[in-house]
């Protein structure tokens, strides 16, 4: 970049035009060929080291290089999520929106931190949460529209952020009524396919290890919690002496988005006097789609819910809505009021200050890339994505299923597929988990396509989970045909 005569101009208008055509026509060639790179990058740890200079730069170096850089560096040591072919974890799925929606976030440079920080930046927020709110049919009181009532929605970096500030909610809204005495007596409760943030929470609130009760669950209820187990644990607890306060219920877990019986789990927790948080991280974004918005039926008895937009939602990361049904507790646990962030109109309490909402101060312009998505696309488009990607996974499950080296493990849900290849005769479980690691190895390698892993029961599972933007039939069957080599190449080779 030139440093003029005038010195150093890091925001110059006409050079922002200039490379940022370049930079769009840089991404937009990058979208075009994805499909060519292998999808788990090929690189070895720590290879960036070596291409790189020990020291920064002192002097200016021209785009046109730092691209160079890009390609030749940068680009091989990427696992490519936005891959048609990509199918591991859970999807990170993109759109032009959501791109646009993040470069209008980043150009505009707004922290809305407060109301008067940015007012836009809180009230576009909880217009669109409240949009979204109604498109998952969530119930009233998690509007902020009717603010009467005391809830309300944020959005979150991440689903971790979001676990741990309603834990830390319910925490200190127990410990109010309860007295602080009582903080190492609460109990917890979520199965045992709870993703890891939950615990991770639990032990930044403070919550002993001890009093963490992730129940087991198995393949006769799906991997779902059992809500009999629940109840059971708390009345044990109780006769114990313990206070339990927080049910985690999980609507597409993890490892094999498993739904746990919300309605039931509400049930207990209304009844026990605890909160429920439902975490749908992944599966939430499909419940926009009305078929599909019975696996959240039971919500209205929640006092939170979240799932990530940036999963499934095509809004890219990161961007996780959170609605709480009583937005006080949220904020009597996390505001602080500093005197170089009063101003008048906080103080009769009118206005939203999302600083109290989440752990960070600071926050950016997320609204704008839910905002961008749900504006160019729609939602019925939305609705027909996550359909498509759907019945994507069920094409996928039926090729399994007709193939008798494979199995599937557990029952698909939403898009999600866990399959493994079966155990032959007599074979214990042992050695033919170690064949599907070598399975896994083998596909991941060839750069075709990208699974994940996860282990059920003792069973080590591959996890076929389709959510790329850019993924239609052909990359499904292509994918299975691949897998299919390398498990006749593996099983010939034993
Ligand atoms: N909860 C569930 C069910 C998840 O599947 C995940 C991530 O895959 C998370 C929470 C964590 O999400 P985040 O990365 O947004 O914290």
């Amino acid at each position: 970049m030139e440093n003029g005569k005038m010195g150093l101009k890091p925001m110059e208008s006409e050079q922002l035009r200039e490379y940022g055509h370049r930079m769009v026509d840089f991404i937009a060639d990058y979208y075009k060929s994805v499909d060519t790179f292998p999808v788990r990058s090929q690189v070895q740890p720590g290879y960036l080291h070596e291409l790189l200079p020990d020291s920064a730069p002192e002097h200016p170096e021209s785009l046109k290089d730092v691209l160079h850089d890009v390609e030749r560096k940068i680009i091989p040591g990427i696992t490519h999520w936005q891959s048609p072919r990509y199918f591991g974890y859970f999807p990170a799925s993109t759109s032009v929106g959501g791109v646009l929606g993040e470069m209008l976030d980043a150009g505009l440079g707004v922290l809305g931190f407060t109301w008067l920080a940015s007012p836009v930046a809180t009230e576009l927020e909880i217009v669109v949460l409240d949009w979204l709110a109604k498109l998952l049919s969530l119930p009233p009181h998690f509007l902020s529209s009717n603010h009467g009532n005391g809830g309300g929605g944020v959005i979150q970096a991440t689903a971790c952020e979001a676990v741990l500030v309603v834990l830390v909610a319910a925490r200190d809204k127990f410990l109010r009524k309860l007295g602080q005495h009582q903080f190492p007596n609460l109990v917890v409760y979520a199965s045992d396919q709870t993703h890891s943030s939950f615990l991770k929470a639990c032990q930044i609130g403070g919550i002993r290890k001890e009093n963490c009760r992730l129940l087991k669950t198995d393949s006769s209820t799906n991997y779902a919690l059992s809500p009999d187990l629940v109840q059971e644990e708390i009345s044990r607890d109780v006769a114990k002496g313990l206070v339990p306060f927080f049910i985690c219920a999980t609507v597409g877990t993890t490892s094999s988005a498993a739904v746990d019986p919300v309605p039931d789990l509400g049930r207990i927790a209304k009844r026990n006097g605890m909160w429920l948080h439902v975490d749908a991280a992944y599966a939430g974004n499909a419940c926009i789609c009305p078929e599909l918005r019975k696996y959240i039926d039971g919500v209205e008895d929640a006092d939170s819910f979240n799932m990530n937009a940036h999963k499934w939602l095509f809004t890219g990361h990161n961007c996780s809505p959170l609605w709480v049904k009583d937005r006080r507790s949220l904020i009597q646990a996390l505001n602080t009021n500093p005197e170089y962030l009063k101003y008048k109109a906080a103080c009769s309490d009118s206005v939203v200050d999302y600083k109290d909402w989440q752990i960070p101060l600071s926050r950016s312009f997320r609204s704008l890339k839910l905002w961008m998505v749900l504006r160019l696309y729609g939602s019925e488009n939305l609705k027909s994505y996550i359909r498509n990607h759907i019945n994507l996974a069920k094409h996928f499950e039926e090729l399994v299923a007709q193939d008798p080296l494979f199995e599937v493990v557990t029952p698909r849900s939403f898009s999600l597929v866990c399959f493994r290849l079966a155990p032959k005769e007599e074979e214990d479980e042992e050695t033919c988990n170690t064949r599907n690691h070598s399975l896994l190895e083998a596909v991941n390698s060839t750069g075709k396509l990208f699974l994940s892993h996860t282990v059920l029961s003792g069973k080590t599972v591959l996890r076929f989970a389709v959510g790329a933007s850019l993924t239609e039939e052909e990359h499904v069957t292509e994918a299975w045909v691949a897998i299919r080599e390398e498990a006749s190449h593996l099983l010939l080779a034993n």
